[in-house]
Parts: structure tokens; C-alpha cells; sequence
């Protein structure tokens, strides 16, 4: 005897049926496309803090804090958009359009992709 898995009701009919009716299929289907776009907002969340972190230090004369300093504002080390290559740093992660290189004995190093551009250019 199955149940529906959104209501627990008894399904009478196909044993390959999942739901009792369409409503709960419905019901079923938009709570599990509102916790994916939940969990992609909380995500995108953090990398707009991230970025905005570094911004504002830079935007502050700051080019280089500690890494526990950062994590104190809230900056998270799990959290960046993508990995680029850049001449003078290897292989860096970037957040947007900020990009960040943790040295020896933690500090980190932060500018922006376009200005590490311009600069090699
Ligand atoms: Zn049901």
C-alpha cells in the first residue's frame, strides 16, 4: 500500500503513484523549487558580502588584512565565484570582479580583476 508522499494519504490505484491527486503534486513540487531558490539566494548572499568586504577595504586605502581579520567581517574563504590564473599569483579565487591571494602566515592580498588587467596589459 503506498502513501503520498505529500499528505501521507493512502493512494488507491497505480503501486508506481507517488501522489493522491495533482494538488499534491503541485504542493510537493513548488516546496522543493522554494528551498532550491532559497538556498541559491543564502549563497548568493555570502559572495555579495564577500565582495563587498573587500571593496570597502580597498575603497578604504586597505590592500592587505590578515585572514582572521576578514573573518571577522564576516568573509567566508568557501565562498568565491571562480579560480583565475594572474602573472604575479597563481591561481587565485575571484569574486565577481574581486580577487584575493592568501600569502604565507595568513595574510591576504586583495584588487580587482580589471586592474590586475589593466596592469599587464
Ligand atoms: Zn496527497
Amino acid at each position: 500500500m503506498n502513501t503520498c508522499i505529500e499528505c501521507g494519504s493512502r493512494i488507491v490505484g497505480r503501486t508506481d503513484k507517488k501522489f493522491c491527486n495533482g494538488s499534491c503534486r503541485n504542493a510537493y513540487h513548488n516546496e522543493r523549487n522554494r528551498e532550491e531558490l532559497n538556498s541559491v539566494r543564502k549563497t548568493n548572499r555570502i559572495l555579495g558580502r564577500n565582495r563587498k568586504i573587500l571593496a570597502e577595504l580597498k575603497s578604504e586605502g586597505i590592500q592587505r588584512v590578515h585572514r582572521k581579520v576578514l573573518q571577522a567581517l564576516g568573509f567566508s574563504f568557501k565562498h568565491f565565484t571562480a579560480y583565475e590564473e594572474f602573472a604575479n599569483y597563481g591561481l587565485c579565487p575571484v569574486i565577481y570582479d574581486e580577487v584575493y591571494h592568501v600569502q604565507e602566515g595568513g595574510m591576504v592580498l586583495f584588487f580587482s580583476a580589471a586592474e590586475s588587467f589593466k596592469q599587464s596589459a
